[in-house]
């Protein structure tokens, strides 16, 4: 009942919309012909409105396919489960290669198979240690983790009395005679005020990305960072940390601290000025290793050298499954092919999944990828990237030229059914980026980020916090937008 319903809505409106956009023609048009006009109508009207119900049609198919028949949950379960965090150069990350490449060769696709790419080793070794040490003596333990990328401290740890920053404008203020020989504590929250969390997110992870680097100039002896999480609790959250050129014997370690953690030793601070910080890290660089991006595709009946890609990162970080970061992603990805296959698709491009590695600490996937197209010459077209968690999707952000965005906002109408209607101009996803410069457009999915950062690179982003069907939601909707990139094209 839905589905008629629907086609007949979408044909009236795009009826509508085209004796709307004649009408003005009408009005500017010196010399009417009438005869002409009338075929003009009935013909753009009825290729229109079934090229509409046609594609409403694919859509209801794809949303029923992916919330009744999927495969992305158990994927996922397995992934997160059996296999567990992903960090690049890890075995559990080779693992993931293997698992991926044996699914999507189950799916039966055109084509499968691995892209060499080497990437960086860091391991976290033993588990962190921190405590805050008060003017009588008295101790306290807090959670923190090591950032992705910091050196070890020494081996007996670092003690030291600890500053409070807002930020690296702070810290540049503050200068060599405050902070030599001290630990700096960057506590700038995210703003809770803002509706787009990524947004908030790129407001403060400045502190995490260069604070050591920085801090190191002043004679610091290392950096805690407060966890970017809007909600208060005791997981630290990593990430991705650069010492750009510092001198490696001048590298500074630096960890994160759970927001729970960073509001107490705060609130102790303006106590006791004085106290002691103490923590001790293990972690370690290795040389470059061996590793993969993992391809597979559907070629293309009409166009099988014009490229389309979705995908997501199958590295993660190694304090959790990376379930939401950015195991769905991947999941969601795979699973857009085999809909295709499942409710009998055939694309006219041709279709890739790409499982990018190494996104979290060198996007070395990304840039192989982008790399090997450019020196293939391969014609890409379309990109769609999901690594925003798998949330419920509310839709998509565009990075691409007007003509190709106003192709897409007429689309929208489509999607109504399915509660998806954010469709702006945007970032497309980091893995895809390097593709910018050789293709028409790039998206991403945007699901709701409201509770994203609850488990974004911390030991939470388990199995558990994804829910099955807005996996799946997110499933769909990715299946349909390159469903209609694929029909209509770019351009
Ligand atoms: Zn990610």
């Amino acid at each position: 009942m839905t589905e008629n319903i629907t086609v007949v809505e979408w044909s009236r409106s795009y009826i509508f919309g085209i004796l709307k956009t004649f009408h003005i023609k009408i009005l500017s048009m010196k010399k009417i012909n009438l005869p002409a006009i009338f075929f003009f109508l009935l013909f753009t009207s009825i290729s229109i409105s079934q090229n509409s119900v046609q594609d409403s049609i694919m859509l209801k198919k794809l949303y029923s396919t992916a919330l009744t028949d999927g495969k992305a949950y158990d994927w996922l379960d397995y992934l997160s489960n059996e296999i567990g965090g992903r960090l690049s150069g890890s075995f559990e990350a080779e693992r993931a290669v293997e698992y991926t490449e044996e699914m999507l060769n189950e799916l039966g696709l055109d084509k499968v198979w691995l892209q060499p790419v080497m990437v960086p080793k860091w391991t976290r070794g033993f588990k962190e240690y921190a405590f805050i040490e008060g003017s009588t003596g008295e101790k306290s333990v807090v959670d923190i983790c090591a950032l992705g990328g910091s050196v070890a401290t020494p081996n007996l740890g670092i003690k030291a009395e600890v500053v409070e920053v807002q930020g690296l404008d702070e810290l540049a203020a503050l200068g060599k005679e405050k902070l030599a020989g001290k630990i700096v504590f960057y506590n700038r929250p995210m703003q809770a005020d803002i509706i787009q969390t990524f947004e908030a997110y790129g407001g403060c992870v400045d502190q995490r990305y260069a604070g050591a680097a920085e801090a190191g100039k002043y004679g610091a002896l290392g950096v805690i960072v407060r966890s970017m999480n809007l909600r208060m609790d005791d997981f630290p959250h990593t990430g991705s940390m650069s010492y750009g050129d510092t001198p490696v014997n001048q590298r500074i370690p630096a960890a994160a601290i759970s927001t729970n953690g960073a509001e107490y030793l705060s609130s102790l601070l303006k106590l006791q000025p004085s106290l002691q910080f103490y923590f001790k890290q293990n972690c370690k660089v290795f040389d470059d290793v061996q590793s993969y991006n993992v391809i597979g595709e559907i070629t293309g009946s009409t166009k099988p050298n014009e490229y389309m890609v979705v995908g997501g990162h199958l590295d993660s970080w190694d304090l959790a499954d990376g379930a939401h970061d950015d195991g769905a992603g991947c999941v969601q990805s795979m699973e857009v092919l085999r809909l295709f296959k499942k409710v009998g698709y055939k694309p006219k491009h041709t279709i890739r999944v790409v499982l990018f590695m190494n996104e979290e600490n060198g996007l070395r996937g990304g840039n192989k990828y982008a790399e090997e197209a450019k020196r293939k010459n391969e014609v890409h077209r379309f990109a769609l990237e999901s690594d925003a968690g798998g949330f419920t999707p509310r839709g998509f952000s565009f990075d691409g030229d007007e003509a190709n965005f106003k192709k897409v906002q007429s689309w929208e109408p489509l999607f109504k059914p399915y509660l998806i209607h954010y469709f702006e101009k945007g970032h497309g996803g980091a893995d895809i980026g390097p593709l910018k410069d050789n293709i028409d457009m790039l998206a991403g999915l945007r699901p709701d980020s409201q509770r994203y950062f609850d488990y974004h690179h911390a030991a939470n982003d388990t199995f558990d916090a994804v829910n099955k069907r807005e996996l799946e939601l997110g499933v769909a909707s990715m299946a349909s937008l390159m469903y209609l990139f694929d029909m209509h094209g770019t351009r």
